[in-house]
This record gives C-alpha cells, sequence and structure tokens, in this order.
C-alpha cells in the first residue's frame, strides 16, 4: 500500500514512479506508505498464515499489485549460537543466516526481489545494477526467471565465486576496470541515457525497502520482539537503516513492543567510512578509498552512510571496523562453533561483535543478534591459504591408521 515517494530531506512529496532524487534539494527519496490502512489487515495472526517468504509482509512492501518473484525468498534461519555465545562469554546470541537465502545464497535475494516485482509494475523490460558481488548474482539468477533483459556491471576485481554466480544466469556481465565507487558513477551515467531499472539507481527507493524484512523477520523470529542488540554489516548503510525501520513500522502497528535496539555497524579497516563518522563523533560521512578482503562491503562513498549513523546515534550503538586477519579468524570461528560458512562479510560481523564485546559497548548478558548476509563459497579465496590441507593418504587400512590413528 504505497502511498508515494518522499524526500528524506525537506518532506516534499513525490508520485511513486522511478525517481530517486529530490528535485528540489536533491535529497533521497524513501518510500511512504498508508500506516493506519496497513494496520487493519496485518496482524499477528494474518502473517503467520502466509507462506513463509519475504511477501508475507507484503503490505509493507513497494508495489501495488501482486508480487512476480521471490516466493522462496526469505524466511531464512534463526537460531540461538550456544556455542559461539560460550566462546565469547554472552548469555543469548542469536544469528540470522542469510548465508542460505534462495537463491543466490546472500540477503541481495530479498533487495531484488522487491526491486524486479516493482520494475515489472513500472513497465521496464531491461533490468540492471552496479555491484559488489552479491546484487549481481542475485539480479542475474533472478531476472532470469523473471524474464528481463539484463546488464550486471561489477568490479573487474572481483571474487570467482561471484564471477561464476552470475554467469551461470547468462547476464551480460560488464566487469569495469576500478573500484565499486567508479562501477557506481558510470552506471548513473547509463541509467541516464538508457531506459532501464537500475535497482540501486533509479528504482533504489523501492529495492532498499526490501531490506527491511531481514528486520521483519528478526522480530518475527524472537516471539514478536526486537532484540537489544544487532551487529550488523554495512556496505552502503542501507540494510542498517532499513532494520531499523523494519522494527519501528512493526511496533507502529502495534505488532511489537517499542524497541530498545541498540544498531552497530560492522565495516573493514580497509574501508570503514561509517564507523570513523561514528567514532569521531562527525556528521560527515568522509569517503574512502577500499582495501580489504571483505569485497562485497568495498563501498568507500556509501549511499546511506549519513542515515546509518543517524540511525546508530538514535538508538545509542556504536561501530567497530576489524583487520583483514580478524576476518580470517571470525569466518573460522564461526565454522567450528555453529556450522556455518560465511563470505568475508559475515567475517567482518562477527568480529565486529567481538570487538564491540571487548570494548564493553555491548553488555554480555543482553540478547545480541549477529547478521549474517552471505555464503563463504562465494569468497573461498580470503580463506583457502589459512584452513589447513585435506590429510591424503593411500586406499589402504594401514595408510589410514598410519596418518591418523592414535598411537
Ligand atoms: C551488500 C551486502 C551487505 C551490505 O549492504 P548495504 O545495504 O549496502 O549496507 C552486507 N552483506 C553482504 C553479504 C552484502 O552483499
Ligand atoms: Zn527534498
Amino acid at each position: 500500500m504505497i502511498k508515494g515517494l518522499r524526500c528524506r530531506e525537506c518532506g516534499r512529496e513525490f508520485p511513486a514512479k522511478a525517481l530517486f532524487v529530490c528535485e528540489y534539494c536533491f535529497g533521497s527519496l524513501e518510500v511512504d506508505y498508508d500506516y493506519s490502512s496497513i494496520g487493519r489487515q496485518m496482524t499477528r495472526q494474518s502473517i503467520e498464515s502466509r507462506p513463509r517468504n519475504i511477501w508475507r509482509y507484503r503490505e509493507l512492501l513497494p508495489i501495488d499489485g501482486e508480487p512476480t518473484v521471490g516466493f522462496n525468498t526469505g524466511m531464512t534461519p534463526f537460531f540461538r549460537a550456544d556455542r559461539l555465545a560460550k566462546e565469547l562469554g554472552l548469555k543469548e546470541l542469536y544469528i540470522k543466516d542469510d548465508s542460505v537465502c534462495h537463491p543466490t545464497l546472500s540477503f541481495k535475494d530479498r533487495v531484488v526481489c522487491v526491486a524486479l516485482s516493482r520494475a515489472r509494475e513500472l513497465g521496464f523490460d531491461t533490468v540492471a545494477c552496479a555491484s559488489t558481488g552479491n546484487l549481481a548474482n542475485a539480479v542475474s539468477a533472478l531476472s532470469a526467471q523473471a524474464g528481463f533483459k539484463r546488464f550486471i556491471f561489477i568490479p573487474a576485481d572481483l571474487e570467482m565465486g561471484k564471477v561464476v554466480g552470475s554467469l551461470i544466469f547468462h547476464p551480460r556481465l560488464i566487469a569495469v576496470e576500478g573500484n565499486y565507487d567508479e562501477v557506481n558513477r558510470l552506471c548513473a551515467e547509463i541509467a541516464a541515457r538508457h531506459r532501464w531499472a537500475f535497482v540501486n539507481i533509479n528504482i533504489r527507493p523501492y529495492y532498499a525497502e526490501g531490506s527491511k524484512t531481514y528486520g521483519f523477520e528478526v522480530a518475527e523470529q524472537m516471539g514478536w520482539k526486537a532484540p537489544r542488540h544487532i551487529v550488523v554489516p554495512a556496505a552502503s548503510g542501507s540494510l542498517l537503516v532499513k532494520i531499523w525501520k523494519g522494527f519501528k513500522e512493526f511496533h507502529k502497528l502495534g505488532l511489537i513492543e517499542k524497541p530498545h535496539t541498540r544498531l552497530y555497524a560492522a565495516q573493514a579497516e580497509g574501508c570503514a567510512p561509517i564507523v570513523t563518522a561514528i567514532v569521531e563523533n562527525s556528521d560527515i560521512i568522509k569517503p574512502v578509498r577500499p582495501k580489504t578482503i571483505a569485497k562485497s562491503l568495498a563501498i568507500g562513498n556509501p549511499a546511506d552512510g549519513y542515515y546509518a549513523a543517524d540511525a546508530i546515534r538514535e538508538t545509542q550503538g556504536w561501530g567497530a571496523a576489524v583487520s583483514d586477519s580478524e576476518i580470517v579468524e571470525a569466518i573460522k570461528l564461526l565454522g567450528e562453533t555453529e556450522g556455518v560458512f560465511t563470505e568475508t562479510a559475515g567475517g567482518v560481523t562477527l568480529a565486529a561483535a567481538r570487538k564491540l564485546i571487548e570494548q564493553k559497548r555491548i553488555p554480555r548478558d543482553e540478547s545480541i543478534v549477529i547478521c549474517i548476509t552471505g555464503h563463504g563459497l562465494k569468497t573461498q579465496e580470503a580463506v583457502v591459504d589459512h584452513i589447513g590441507k585435506p590429510i591424503k593418504i593411500k586406499p589402504t587400512l594401514s595408510s589410514f591408521e598410519e596418518a591418523v590413528g592414535d598411537k
């Protein structure tokens, strides 16, 4: 039930078309809903009775008619991580695991299902994106399923898993010799010339709303309440902003009590513009040139950085930046304690959570959610030299006993 688009800065209203900046003040546009009529239709019971995908929250998603893609996306695992909690000395720790999101194993499947359903309603036949990797995979796969023509733009130095994970769906995959911020700038120019739905440019207001479903699910899966603390990986900062928006919307509709959640941004030391602004208590997000193994988070000039920092301050959260070796250690720790193989972004999140706990920014005895957002098979390069090797033996019992037998 979209009411329209609204400027985040001056509040002016716009029709719900493929618009993304305010023509008066250049502020970014956000989707506005008719909450009073949504409130009558969305109850805990009505939501629980619906299929287990992102569209169970459809009144709070930006489409007018029926969704056209994403019927297997969402409702990913959420579980108590007691072995990891013990390792970190925590009482109540949860993992929200989008490393197994359908169909391309990252939370980007959520945002793309929403973007493509809206792109179809707006009459587009071609979709495109500027991506740090996971978005490329999600747009490639879901636009194949939905029957769009597709152009995918990535930095040329992405991991093999992300390249293969796009090419297999046969998009036009354009590898740009530059970093994500350069890819994004180029795409903004292309978007001005071609009538394509660039999911994270001209239809960004709709796309970004898809991230709320991650927060909605956390609240529903916790038993209709928000956690005290949630640690979120930040690239553009959009996921963090939208998780918070999702909690506030659930409260507005009476689905949960007033959330007392604190939000924490997790970034890599080699690309931490949002964390830097938080730690230095600055209103300005200073762009950086990324250098980190966490390529999915390597956005040096984050589009929603300002709003992410704002949400963090509003909730009295904080942020932490972690080194490449801390990322690798955290990926291994998550695997060894919880059997979850995450990509580098998940390593950033766990390592940042660990740091925030050690700094006593997050207390050990309250509920904490760690956001795992992508699968480790996509970033094997990051860990392959740090996990040992298989034990090679001949196909004989004696060879086995010699190699591993306990003598
Ligand atoms: C894109 C991405 C993020 C962060 O997304 P933003 O909304 O741009 O902050 C986090 N984790 C993974 C795995 C991603 O691909
Ligand atoms: Zn404006």
